[in-house]
C-alpha cells in the first residue's frame, strides 16, 4: 500500500532502539525524511546510518535527553518544521505504590506526560497552518489496564491520554490527527529489563520468565518493533485522516476486554 508520505518530514523521539526505531524505519520505508533522537550518541548514529543506507531518506540524528528543556530545545531546533511527530521516551522504573515519592512522580510526569505535551505544543501550530499533520504518541497498554508494578507509568500516561482526548478534537478541523499507540509486551531491551527483574525476583532463568509471560498472551508471543512501526506508519498515512483521538492497543489480545 502506498501510504502517500513520500517527501514528508518526521520527528521521532527516543528512536535509536526498540519501538521508536520501529516507527522510524517504517516511516523511512514510506519515503519520509527523519529526525531521530536518543541520549546515547553511538547507537543513535549507527541507527541513523543503517536507516539512511537502507531507505535512501535524509536522516538527522540529535543526541539529547528529550525529557529535559535543553534536550527538547536542541531536538526541536534541529527538526525545524515537521509534518509528523512520533513521541516516545523511556518508561519509568517498576516499584510499589508505597515507595514512590513526589520526586519520582515528577520525573515520570516529565518523561511520559509533559514531554510529549511540550513536543505537541511546539509542532502543532505549523501543522495547523499547513492544514496537514500527524502525531502518534507511544504510550502503553497500562492506560487501558493498569500494571500494578508500573504505577508511575499508569499515572503519567493516563494524564497524557486525557490531554490527547481533548486536544485531538481541537486540531482535527485543521487536517491534523493525534492518536496514541498502546504497546503490550514487545521484544525490546525494555522487555528484557522487565523480564530480568521478574527472573531475579522469582529465581528463574530469563527464558523461563519470558516463556511464562508469553503463555499469558493470547497470541503466545511478544510483539515486534517492526509490526508496531508499520501500524504507526499507517496512522501517519494519508489513509488515516479520519482516525482521531484513538487509543490503539497492540498487545496480542493480552487485555481481556470486549471494548
Ligand atoms: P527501549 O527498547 O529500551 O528503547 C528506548 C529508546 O528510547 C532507546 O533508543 C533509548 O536510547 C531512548 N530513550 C530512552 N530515554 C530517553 C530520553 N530520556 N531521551 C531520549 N531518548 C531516550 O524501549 P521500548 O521497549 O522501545 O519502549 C519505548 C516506550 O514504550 C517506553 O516508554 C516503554 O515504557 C513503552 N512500553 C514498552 C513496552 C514493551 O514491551 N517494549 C510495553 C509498554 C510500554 P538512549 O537510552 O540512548 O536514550
Amino acid at each position: 500500500m502506498d501510504l502517500g508520505l513520500k517527501g514528508k518530514r518526521a520527528l521521532v523521539t527516543a528512536s535509536s532502539k526498540g519501538l521508536g526505531r520501529g516507527c522510524a524505519e517504517a516511516l523511512a520505508e514510506a519515503g519520509v525524511d527523519l529526525v531521530l533522537n536518543a541520549r546515547g550518541e553511538e547507537a543513535l548514529e549507527a541507527t541513523a546510518t543503517e536507516i539512511r543506507d537502507a531507505y535512501g531518506v535524509s536522516v538527522t540524528a540529535v543526541a539529547a535527553d528529550i525529557t529535559t528543556d535543553e534536550g527538547r530545545a536542541k531536538v526541536l531546533d534541529a527538526a525545524g518544521t515537521v509534518d509528523i511527530l512520533v513521541t516516545n521516551a523511556g518508561g519509568p522504573p517498576p516499584g510499589i505504590w508505597s515507595d514512590w515519592s513526589r520526586d519520582d512522580f515528577i520525573k515520570a510526569l516529565d518523561a511520559n506526560m509533559l514531554t510529549p505535551i511540550a513536543l505537541m505544543q511546539s509542532v502543532l501550530p505549523a501543522m495547523i497552518e499547513k492544514g496537514w499533520g500527524r502525531v502518534v504518541n507511544i504510550t502503553s497498554q497500562s492506560v487501558k489496564a493498569p500494571i500494578a508494578a508500573l504505577g508511575l507509568s499508569n499515572s503519567a500516561r493516563a494524564g497524557l491520554t486525557g490531554f490527547v482526548a481533548g486536544t485531538s478534537r481541537q486540531v482535527a478541523p485543521f487536517g491534523v490527527t493525534i492518536n496514541n499507540l498502546l504497546p503490550g509486551i514487545h521484544a525490546t531491551d525494555r522487555a528484557v529489563g522487565l523480564d530480568t527483574g521478574v527472573a531475579n525476583q522469582q529465581g528463574m532463568s530469563l527464558d523461563e520468565a519470558r516463556a511464562a509471560r508469553e503463555a499469558t498472551i493470547p497470541a503466545r508471543r511478544y510483539g515486534t518493533a517492526q509490526e508496531f512501526g508499520q501500524t504507526c506508519a499507517f496512522l501517519c498515512s494519508q489513509h488515516a485522516g479520519f482516525i482521531v483521538g484513538q487509543n490503539i492497543l497492540l498487545d496480542g489480545g493480552a487485555t481481556n476486554a470486549t471494548l
